[in-house]
Parts: C-alpha cells; sequence; structure tokens
C-alpha cells in the first residue's frame, strides 16, 4: 500500500511537506466492501481548495488522512454481489494505490472502454461541467461571442468546442502560445489570447469587436477585469472557477470593484450565476454522457490528456496544474 496523506495546511503553494508519503498493508474490505486497486488519479483545480480549512461546499481533508481524488480503479477483491474481480469502476479513491469502497460509491464502468481515463475528463466530471455550464447558465445562440480562459483545459477545451457547434464567436484565454495554437487550430476556436502577454487586455477587445454574451468562468483575476467591462446587455456569466486566487492565502488589496461590479449587472441585466456540477446536475449525467460520447468516439470533441507516471508525482503534479504548467487534462497513471 502507498498513498499520499495530508499532514499540513498549505499557505500559498502547496509545498512537500504538506503531504506525507505512507506506506504498509493493503486495507481489507468488510462484508459490503470492494477492495479497489486504482488505475488513474484524477488531479483536479479543487483539490487545492480541500486542503484549506474553511467554509465550502465540501468540507476540508482533515489532517492525517488520504488526500481525495477520483480514481478509475479496478475490483480486486468483491464481498458484493453484482461486482467481480477484474470490474472497472469510477471511484473516489484518492490518492492511494488501494482504497475501500461500499457499491452505491462506485459507478461501473464499461470493460470496453477505450479510454477508461476519460472518465475522468472529458467524460467524468470537467466534461459535465462544461456541458452543463455553457448549456444551464450560458445558454448559446448562434452567432454570440463566448469567451472561456484556461482554454486548453479539460473543462475549457470542452466549453470552447461546445459552443462552436452552438454556432457561437469563441474566444479562448491561454498561458502562452503553443496553448493558444493548439485552442484555434486543433480545437477550432476563432481566436486564443495568450494572458501572459502585456497587451492581453487590448487583444482580447479586439477579437470581441461585438463585446461578449457568455464569459465561462475558470480564472478571475485579469481575465475577469478585461472581460468583464466588455460584457454586453442581458449577458450570462456562468462561475465555474476561479483557479488565479486559490493559491492566495489572503484577498488581494486594492480598490473594492464590488460597487462598480454590481452596478454594471443590473444596468446590463447580467446574469452571473455560480454551479457545483454534481450538487446542481448530478440527475443529467447520463444524458450528458448519450451525448457526449459518440461526439468523443467519432473525434468530433477533441480531447487532450497529459498522462503523469507514479503516485509520488501526485503533489508536484497538482502544483503544476494551479501554475498553469499542465497541458490537458492530468491524470497519474499507477504503475
Ligand atoms: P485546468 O486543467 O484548465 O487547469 C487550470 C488552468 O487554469 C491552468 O492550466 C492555467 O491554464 C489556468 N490558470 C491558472 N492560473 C491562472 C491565472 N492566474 N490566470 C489565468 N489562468 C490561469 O483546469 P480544469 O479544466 O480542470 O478546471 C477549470 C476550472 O473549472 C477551475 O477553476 C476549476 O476549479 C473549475 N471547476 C469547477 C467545477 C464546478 O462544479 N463548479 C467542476 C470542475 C472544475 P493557462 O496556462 O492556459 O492559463
Amino acid at each position: 500500500y502507498q498513498g499520499w496523506q495530508l499532514s499540513q495546511r498549505p499557505s500559498g503553494e502547496p509545498t512537500e511537506q504538506c503531504f506525507t508519503w505512507v506506506t504498509g498493508e493493503c486495507p481489507t474490505p468488510k462484508q459490503g466492501e470492494l477492495l479497489l486497486r486504482t488505475e488513474y488519479l484524477s488531479l483536479d483545480p479543487y483539490m487545492r481548495g480541500r486542503m484549506d480549512d474553511s467554509e465550502s461546499y465540501a468540507p476540508p481533508v482533515p489532517l492525517g488522512d488520504v488526500m481525495v481524488g477520483g480514481t478509475v480503479s479496478q475490483v480486486v477483491h468483491s464481498t458484493v454481489a453484482g461486482f467481480e474481480e477484474g470490474d472497472w469502476v469510477l471511484s473516489q479513491g484518492g490518492w492511494q494505490n488501494y482504497s475501500l469502497a461500499k457499491p452505491e460509491e462506485v459507478v461501473k464502468l464499461d470493460h470496453a472502454l477505450a479510454h477508461p481515463s476519460y472518465a475522468l475528463g472529458i467524460l467524468g466530471m470537467p466534461g459535465f461541467t462544461a456541458y452543463m455550464g455553457l448549456t444551464d447558465i450560458g445558454k448559446p445562440q448562434a452567432g454570440e461571442t463566448l469567451v472561456v480562459a484556461a482554454a486548453t483545459g479539460p473543462v475549457g477545451a470542452t466549453v470552447g468546442q461546445l459552443a462552436k457547434r452552438f454556432g457561437c464567436h469563441v474566444v479562448g484565454v491561454a498561458g502562452g502560445a503553443e496553448k493558444c495554437r493548439h485552442a484555434v487550430e486543433v480545437l477550432g476556436f476563432d481566436h486564443c489570447i495568450d494572458h501572459h502577454t502585456e497587451d492581453f487586455e487590448q487583444r482580447l477587445a479586439s477579437v470581441c469587436p461585438k463585446g461578449i454574451d457568455i464569459y465561462f468562468e475558470n480564472v478571475g483575476g485579469k481575465v475577469f477585469d478585461a472581460v468583464f467591462p466588455r460584457l454586453n446587455p442581458r449577458a450570462r456569466v456562468p462561475v465555474c472557477g476561479a483557479v488565479s486566487y486559490y493559491n492566495h492565502a489572503e484577498l488581494a488589496d486594492g480598490p473594492d470593484k464590488t460597487p462598480y461590479i454590481l452596478t454594471q449587472l443590473i444596468k446590463k441585466r447580467i446574469l452571473l450565476q455560480g454551479f457545483i456540477i454534481f450538487a446542481d446536475y448530478a440527475d443529467h449525467y447520463s444524458d450528458f454522457l448519450s451525448v457526449m460520447t459518440p461526439w468523443v468516439e467519432n473525434g468530433e470533441i477533441h480531447y487532450r490528456e497529459q498522462v503523469i507516471k507514479g503516485l509520488d508525482q501526485a503533489p508536484a503534479a497538482l502544483n503544476k496544474v494551479l501554475r498553469g504548467e499542465n497541458f490537458g487534462k492530468v491524470v497519474i497513471k499507477l504503475s
């Protein structure tokens, strides 16, 4: 058995001291439990929030507990009818190579899946987030302009490709020339602007000549600042995430923009709505899968994955996701 426990709460970016590598005996399943071996572990920005002891939609990981995380795992021992050794499941196995689960905590995956790890990305939580946030809150209409940042990540890449299918003018924001090229040439976005460039705000404005109707919010910070004044009347802003703040120990000082933002919300009748994917939309997951699976299988929706080998790499790899040093959905492949 190997795993990563949370040993210290971070202030800013997580350091090595925040995690402890533990080894020992494999857990033994009680009657009614499954013993699972992790094949893939998903790394996601929300994990940073779970390391803090602050009020949120989900409780923090207690110190001394294994870090949380979605996994694609294989059943190695079953005490439950309907599950057999060798079955693939989507589970919340966490940052460890073996875990226990009750049958109601896992979703069985088809044996024939060409890419089991996609259940952690395009066909799992991030893809579902993109789909529901865009269709239910963004409500895209042909001819409208949509902006999405973290444009090559699993959420942003899916939002932009879906919005193109709805006939939108799609503008991505990403970190660096290579990611921007990918968004345009592979994902089919109309434009993608590098947020590291000095004239970012002007460049964003120049590719949104008719203003912005949908801003799919993934990052906050300077992207939000650049987008907000350009939102059109009756714009919609699905507030999905704000990754640029996740490593901030304190809120930044500076002029409080709340009065300006609230006034604009009223004057332009902008809809700004947050959502937590499974809390709000769990009932839609099977509909989502029946729409998205064929698109992914026949290549109509492109999906980029970055597979990192070895559970020992998880802490460093999570920091890379939060810094933007990932390119595509990051999963850890356990050996
Ligand atoms: P990504 O794999 O896209 O990783 C995060 C990306 O954010 C980085 O790669 C980086 O991309 C970008 N980024 C980081 N810091 C900054 C910054 N300061 N300014 C601009 N961009 C930055 O993540 P996901 O696709 O998995 O998730 C995207 C967002 O969706 C996150 O905020 C996440 O928390 C949220 N989310 C919300 C859910 C919900 O239920 N509400 C569910 C799932 C995800 P780049 O280098 O291109 O800038």
